[in-house]
């Protein structure tokens, strides 16, 4: 279901869809609702309903749903038009994904509703909002200093979002309330070894604080790139950084399947 060039906004997710919210009720902004395979983490292949929101609050530069956060775009659609878009499809498991989608406080009511229908419901995060949401899994994926859009990386060239992007991406109190109370996957995007220092100090960090394990086994290093091309160059060295380290290597089957085609 493309519902992705409905709307088209410029500026700041937030700020627009809590303006749009206001003018039209309940429900939530849609960048794409569609039927494939889940591509990554421990669920990867299992037939899924997509549930893509618009709206971030971080800008990783390398971002792979660059519609719902650089630019977002999106269509409004009532929660009832949701549930039924997603219940023609014959799965058990919805992905709710973004963007951010816990930055709508409506992603809570689609949940319970999708709760209340049997769904197995996955929510990818970048793990800096937490609510009170009835998850199957929690796919948390903190962002490394590495997807900070620095003024070269930024691909607006513009430098805008390097400081709130910086200061947003980690808070270790609201990553320990979200391994505490859901079961959880976390998952990091990595380009090289560079990345393994950090991700070692926010283990150690957030194992401190937390009051559950987190085993190697939930840790899972995703290869960056959202092209074939690309994940040629990252995914062997990536995979190469899982066996050392003794953490998951999560492929992006939907890469390996469909490149970059919108609604896989
Ligand atoms: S947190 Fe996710 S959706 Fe937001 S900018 Fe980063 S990669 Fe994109």
């Amino acid at each position: 279901m493309p519902v992705s060039d409905s709307v088209d906004l410029d500026g700041e997710a937030e700020a627009d869809t809590d303006a749009e919210r206001d003018a039209s009720g309940d429900g939530l902004p849609i960048n794409e609702l569609f039927y494939s395979l889940q591509g990554e983490g421990t669920l990867a292949g299992v037939p899924s309903v997509f549930v893509r929101t618009s709206g971030c609050n971080l800008r990783c530069w390398f971002c792979d749903s660059y519609h719902t956060s650089w630019e977002p775009t999106h269509a409004w659609l009532p929660l009832e038009e949701i549930l039924a878009e997603i219940e023609s499809h014959d799965a058990d498991h919805v992905v709710l994904t973004g963007g951010e989608p816990l930055i709508h406080e409506e992603s809570v009511e689609l949940l319970a509703a999708l709760d209340d229908r049997g769904y197995h419901t996955t929510v990818e995060t970048n793990g800096t909002i937490h609510r009170d949401a009835p998850i199957d899994l929690a796919s948390i994926s903190p962002k490394l200093e590495s997807s900070t859009p620095t003024p070269e990386r930024d691909p607006k060239g513009e430098g805008e979002w390097e400081d709130r992007h910086e200061r947003d991406r980690i808070d270790l109190e609201t990553l320990a309330r979200l391994v505490e109370d859901y079961e959880f996957q976390l998952k990091f995007v990595v380009t090289d070894e560079d990345d393994m220092p950090e991700i070692c100090d926010l283990l150690a960090d957030l194992r401190a604080v937390a009051d559950v394990p987190i085993r190697d086994d939930d840790v899972l290093l995703m290869p960056e790139g959202a092209t074939r091309d690309r994940l040629a160059e990252t995914r062997t060295r990536v995979a190469d950084l899982a066996m050392e380290y003794g953490f998951r290597y999560t492929p992006r089957l939907h890469v390996d399947l469909w490149n970059d085609a919108p609604e896989t």
